[in-house]
């Protein structure tokens, strides 16, 4: 059984969700305050987070960004504003889904649904068959060894091919320098991490729209990388 947390200091609004989750099967817990939420949801196992923005204690933006360090599983982000939803999107924080108030509970069980499926598939496999892969605006051709981002074709060198290829393909791992130094480049080949901080430099200035904020290969400090998904 699928385990839920809510996030939501709008009891009547949290007993509704809850409702129509448990309706559809789910294990489902409540949390009113922003801080013990995070907390919660570090904490305890969930399968999914909803997570409204308005919050007491520490708002959504910031649970959001502090629970995606270390945590991958689908965020379902409520918010009373669409205004707020937009904010949300621009700043890319990881949420999976955006859900304006009022919303009808059955749309939000047919979400939750639908990223717990996507969440298991891609846990459940490392894409061994899939040629392609496609992240939101960028495409790579595995056997044609070509990447596109929204439409426009990248010329890659054939280290930077690998190891964009190499993150895309394990998302949401984060991967030390050293891991993937020794994943991409033979042990005997010249070199060291600082040479895989440079070829995630310059595959950030062929794929990312702004390398200060990037929306693919995040910088986990201290730790390495990983791909967002
Ligand atoms: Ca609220």
């Amino acid at each position: 059984m699928s385990r839920i947390l809510i996030i939501e200091d709008e009891v009547s609004i949290a007993e509704l969700e809850k409702d129509y989750l448990e309706l559809s099967g789910f294990e489902v817990e409540l949390e009113e305050d922003g801080k013990k939420g995070l907390e919660r949801a570090l904490t305890d196992n969930f399968d999914l987070l909803i997570l409204d923005l308005m919050l007491p204690g520490m708002d959504g933006f910031e649970i959001c960004r502090k629970f995606r360090e270390t945590k991958n599983i689908p965020i379902i982000m409520i918010s009373a504003k669409k205004e707020d939803i937009d904010k949300i999107r621009g700043l890319g924080l990881g949420a999976d889904d955006y859900m304006t108030k009022p919303f009808s509970p059955s749309e939000m069980v047919a979400r939750v649904k639908a990223h717990l499926a996507r969440y298991e598939r891609l846990i459940g496999s490392s894409f061994p068959e899939n040629e392609i892969i496609e992240i939101r605006g960028l495409k790579i051709d595995k056997t044609a060894r070509r990447v596109w981002i929204n439409g426009e074709e990248k010329n890659f060198t054939t280290k930077e091919f690998d190891l964009l290829t190499f993150l895309a393909q394990n998302p949401n791992h984060v991967f030390t320098k050293e891991e993937l130094f020794s994943k991409i480049w033979d042990m005997e080949s010249i070199g060291d991490i600082a040479t895989v901080t440079v070829h995630i430099k310059k595959i950030r200035e062929k794929i990312e729209f702004n390398t200060a904020k990037p929306l693919y290969i995040e910088t986990i400090w201290g730790v390495g990388y990983r791909f967002k998904m």
